[in-house]
């Protein structure tokens, strides 16, 4: 995404049912702000899988979401290739390193947690990342650590194969349908 390295996001230890809407989520906020994919950790869910996956059929993209039995055997494949990010409120305050990540023009890994994060991520990680230092939410702490990489121009960012588009308005709703 433009001309930038690409983003994978990695959401340990989802659960079926409780987790279906945050992980989904997680999923359309990736697509939305540039990240290439997206894979999880925890219990397999087919349904969550084609509750992102339905979305690029309409919307556009090639936005992946990949199930992984051992993320941590993913996590150390990615460190010998690119860059390991943790997003956790006990890490670096993000502003004071991502002009230095950005800077590494390297592939990025962005793990986010479920309920409770293993040690071992905290120390395998070549970032931790803080989003303020106070406890929310996977899906906020994504959006920004992607918004602050991109520096917003994700914002603009178009699906060049969208069947369907929104035309702004100022009331309403209006979309394009078409190639
Ligand atoms: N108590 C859990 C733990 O052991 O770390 C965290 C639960 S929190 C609801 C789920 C995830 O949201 C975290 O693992 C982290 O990725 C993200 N998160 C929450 N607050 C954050 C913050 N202030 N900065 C960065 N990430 C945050």
């Amino acid at each position: 995404v433009l001309g930038l390295p690409a983003i994978w996001i990695l959401r340990l230890s989802h659960r079926v049912g409780r987790d279906f809407r945050v992980t989904t989520h997680l999923g359309l906020v990736g697509r939305a702000f540039g990240a290439k994919g997206m894979y999880y950790s925890g219990d397999k869910d087919k349904e969550m899988e084609k509750s992102i996956l339905r979305v690029n059929e309409r919307w556009g993209g090639e936005f992946k979401v990949i199930y992984t039995r051992q993320p941590i055997k993913l996590v150390n494949g990615w460190r010998e290739k690119g860059v390991l990010i943790h997003l956790t409120m006990y890490g670096l305050p993000i502003d004071d390193v991502i002009s230095e990540i950005r800077g590494l023009n390297k592939d990025i890994l962005v793990v986010v947690g479920g309920a409770k994060v293993p040690s071992i991520y905290y120390s395998l990680a070549d970032y931790n990342i803080a989003i303020t230092h106070q406890p929310h939410s996977e899906i906020a702490a994504l959006a920004i650590f992607l918004d602050r990489f991109y520096k917003g121009e994700q914002l603009k960012f178009e699906f060049s194969d969208a069947k369907i588009r929104v035309v702004p308005c100022e009331k309403g709703k209006r979309l394009y349908k078409g190639p």
